[in-house]
């Protein structure tokens, strides 16, 4: 791909870095670092976290841990969400720590264990108010008996017990409360079933920064390395991305000229047109049709008419722009233009959901302050 041509989206290393080690210095240095969905859409970042001082790396799939290992990360590295007939022998032969929910999964990990003569290590997790990847409250003691059982064994070594809470985005809701004495309990739990010798995990960036999760081990931290935060309390975190496209296309038009697929906008005065390569094939939330401004020139200027699939238009008011020109369409320096939250607002989403849907059609690079740009996937 030729990098500068069409749409490109510019990952800031030293953003995520300085976001990591914020993170580092707020948990003591137990910080894990989450780099689920190719690291939120950023990619490979397993490398600049560690430096930055992550000691561990969590992800969801067996798939995406090895994509860790291949990146040169030599801490533990946790996933925790596979299906009963997962990869566990790939998992256990490059050394990555499995978290199961149920005697089934357990006992799965455990015969890959038998099978690769590695003993595996598994953090158990509990439910404690969501309903959806730890196991519910009324099988969690016969879960910690079966892992004693298996530890027995020499098949698995329990290294850690883990929760995620629901509601952490919002510190004063008293589920928060709950959550953390249902953890502390379930914690409780394992230690009276025999097991010993693990980490406790709990809170995430929310919790985190809000201290709802606070008192346990560890901390798992995703969206706040990519300067997301969920409970909006903190200003200490940097945006780590940008995107740009250039202008492919500029002309002036009349009053009453429709824009785009079923002429959703008219023009009401004359003014400029510039089309942008870039659409919600490649990411942009076609919900925010009729609402998005990216930065042209200096200004803020909307995108008009429903977006498509490859572009988006924008009305350029006076200006008449020339091809070649570069629109903004999120940015993270002060210079005015959008950023990821504003567009999670134009959508009706959150930040979270914009930066991990930027497309492979955009070209990506990673920019550190001290290293030239160079290709993501070179
Ligand atoms: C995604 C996820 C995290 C990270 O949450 P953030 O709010 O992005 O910090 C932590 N733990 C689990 C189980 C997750 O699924």
């Amino acid at each position: 791909m030729h990098i500068g041509s069409g749409p490109l989206l510019v990952v800031h290393d030293d953003a995520v870095r300085a976001n990591t080690a914020f993170f580092a210095a707020r948990t003591g240095g137990r910080l894990m670092a989450v780099l689920k969905a190719d690291g939120f859409g950023h990619g490979s970042m397993a490398r600049s976290v560690v430096e930055a001082g992550a000691t561990s790396i969590g992800v969801t799939t067996v798939d995406e841990a090895l994509a860790v290992r291949a990146g040169g990360a030599d801490v533990p590295v946790l996933s925790w969400l596979n299906p009963v007939d997962g990869d566990f022998e790939a998992a256990l032969r490059a050394d990555v720590d499995l978290a199961v929910n149920s005697p089934e999964l357990l006992n799965a990990v455990s015969r890959a264990a038998l099978r690769t003569g590695r003993r595996a290590r598994v953090h158990l997790h509990a439910d404690v108010g969501m309903a959806r990847d730890g196991a519910a409250p009324e099988s969690w003691s016969a879960l910690c008996s079966a892992a004693g059982l298996l530890g027995d064994r020499g098949t698995v070594r329990v290294v850690g017990v883990m929760g995620h809470m629901s509601c952490a985005d919002r510190p004063d809701d008293p589920q928060n409360t709950r959550e953390r004495l249902l953890f502390a309990n379930a914690v409780r739990t394992a230690r009276r079933r025999g097991l010993s010798g693990f980490v406790t995990h709990l809170a995430a960036t929310a919790a985190t920064l809000t201290g709802v999760g606070s008192g346990f081990d560890v901390h798992r931290i995703g969206a706040g390395l990519f300067g997301i935060d969920p409970s909006g309390t903190s200003s200490d975190l940097r945006p780590t991305l940008s995107l740009t496209a250039p202008v492919v296309g500029a002309r002036s038009i009349t009053p009453g000229t429709g824009v785009g697929y079923g002429q959703t906008h008219v023009a009401d005065r004359r003014t400029n047109l510039a089309l942008l390569p870039v659409g919600y094939g490649d990411g942009l939330p076609r919900a925010a049709s009729g609402r998005a401004e990216v930065l042209v020139r200096g200004r803020r200027r909307p995108l008009v008419g429903r977006f498509s699939m490859d572009m988006v238009v924008v009305d350029t008011g006076d200006d008449l722009l020339h091809p070649g020109e570069t629109a903004t369409l999120f940015g993270c320096s002060d210079d005015g233009a959008p950023t990821v939250t504003d567009w999670a607002g134009w959508a009706d989403t959150i930040a979270h959901e914009i930066v991990t849907r930027i497309g492979t059609r955009v070209a990506r690079v990673h920019r550190t302050t001290t290293h030239a740009e160079e290709p993501a996937h070179a």
